[in-house]
């Protein structure tokens, strides 16, 4: 007989939530925690041994028969803790086999899963070569939890923490108990500065949104300038949210522009104020890639990459042409379907069949194209020889495929040149007082209030 204890609810106590931040981790009370996250990777589903009965080799033997000898897996055992082959019959000594007939096999799954604060670790990084890490704890999802949980997505799962051993390495991970869907509901509220603003806008249709635009970003520009681009984003952060929407619209923006740097700092600063913004790094991956579980079962595991892991928000992918040739045309296509496609060679990840996994990608993509280099690259193309270099020609179509195509290089960036080189300086030196005069104070808190996630 083999009951099955599912737990629906832990106390909100903080001595029941395992915190992935926090270390040390408590692994040896065999008792349930609860852990919030996100799902970083998944594995494809394979088999586990639920059970198997042995019997002992020694024919006189009264073990020979009979149900003596019997493995169940039991929470956060190996595979090794069932089926092994130096297990001896308790009576003789002799070495038990296993009668292969009465095998029990269940379903596994290993998701990765990292805390949701790790995503702040993603946001507004400029640099574009840094290779980094956060710690993520393994979860093992057996029998009908396994395919309960989506990548992207953030749940909270009950368990109990076990350490694997493997060979010198010892993992911390989680044998799932009960997994549920969790997110945050709607905008946090509305800041009282926006419905002083509001209130006082009221009269005309476009007066509220063009005060937003105009004053958007002032802490970082000065207001006034950029205002079609800040009203688009504005625009494609309102459209965020943390539910998991297949009908949710997304507002994808290219911006062309003779000064990434400024693109560079709105968008970084923009991606910031939504829970699920990324700024994607040049050294990882966009979409969701495979590569060879870790756990020592060598199957398949899906990476979300940052468009999955920005699930519900923004990811913003920086220089449109710094990416190869082939990421763009994977970008394209995404933009179009709105959904990743990866393969699963089966000879490869020790499968029958090879497996074509579909990915839905939530997620508002923003990128600029710095028109200056492009068009030196284009110069270049005619005094090397061909094949020598990539040189990232975007097609139309890609262009196309994005929702919102905006023009920052008119002579607007020519007036306002002036105004942005004073307003950083200032900034830079630490001055007190304001570079400028805004008719009325907007904090990055006000605008952060105003988004849903
Ligand atoms: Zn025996």
């Amino acid at each position: 007989m083999n009951i099955v204890l599912k737990v629906t609810h832990l106390p909100s106590l903080p001595s029941y939530i395992l915190n992935l931040c926090k270390f040390p981790f408590d692994y040896t009370s065999q008792r349930f925690y609860m852990i919030e996250g996100i799902v970083l990777a998944m594995t494809i589903i394979t088999k586990y041994t639920q059970g198997a009965r042995f019997i002992c080799s020694e024919e006189t033997c009264q073990y020979s028969e009979g149900f003596h000898y019997v493995r169940v897996h039991t929470p956060g055992a190996t595979e090794s803790a069932t089926l092994r082959h130096d297990f001896v019959c308790s009576l003789c000594t002799s070495p038990v086999r296993e009668d292969m007939k009465y095998r029990v096999l269940g379903d596994k799954q290993l998701v990765e899963m990292i805390d949701t604060k790790a995503i702040n670790a993603l946001q507004g990084f400029s640099t574009s070569d840094i290779h980094f890490r956060f710690q993520s704890l393994t979860v093992f999802l057996r029998d009908e939890l396994s395919n309960t949980m989506k990548i992207g997505n953030r749940y909270k799962v009950i368990g109990i923490p076990i350490s694997m051993q493997s060979s010198s390495q010892v993992t911390l991970c989680l044998e799932a108990n009960s997994v549920h869907h969790s997110s945050t509901t709607g905008p946090s509220c509305i800041s009282e500065t926006f419905k002083y603003l509001l209130s006082l806008t009221s009269g005309s249709y476009w007066r509220f949104t063009a005060a937003l635009a105009y004053n958007f970003a002032s802490q970082i520009l000065p207001p006034g300038i950029y205002n079609t681009l800040k009203l688009a984003i504005l625009m494609s952060l309102v459209h965020t949210n943390d539910r998991d929407d297949s009908t949710a619209v997304y507002l994808d923006i290219l911006a062309m522009t003779n000064d990434s740097l400024i693109l560079e700092r709105i968008m970084n600063y923009s991606v910031c104020l939504v829970p699920r913004g990324i700024r994607h790094i040049l050294s990882s991956d966009i979409f969701p890639t495979v590569m060879k579980d870790k756990h020592g079962t060598g199957t398949a595991s899906i990476q979300a990459g940052s468009a999955i892991l920005a699930q519900g928000g923004v990811c913003f992918i920086g220089e449109l042409s710094s990416h190869k040739k082939d990421k763009l045309e994977q970008l394209q296509s995404v933009l179009e379907n709105r959904a990743a496609t990866i393969f699963i060679s089966g000879k490869k990840y020790g499968q029958d069949t090879d497996q074509q996994v579909t990915l839905p990608v939530q997620t508002s993509f923003w990128s600029f194209i710095d028109v200056d280099s492009v068009s030196k690259k284009h110069v270049q193309k005619d005094n090397i020889h061909i094949g020598q270099m990539d040189l990232n020609i975007i097609s139309a179509n890609l262009i196309d495929a994005f929702g919102l195509v905006i023009h920052c290089s008119e002579s607007t960036f020519w007036n306002s040149s002036l105004p942005i080189a004073n307003f950083l300086f200032k900034k830079a030196v630490g001055a007190e007082e304001t570079a400028y005069v805004a008719p009325q104070e907007f904090t990055t808190q006000d605008y952060e209030d105003d988004f849903p996630g």
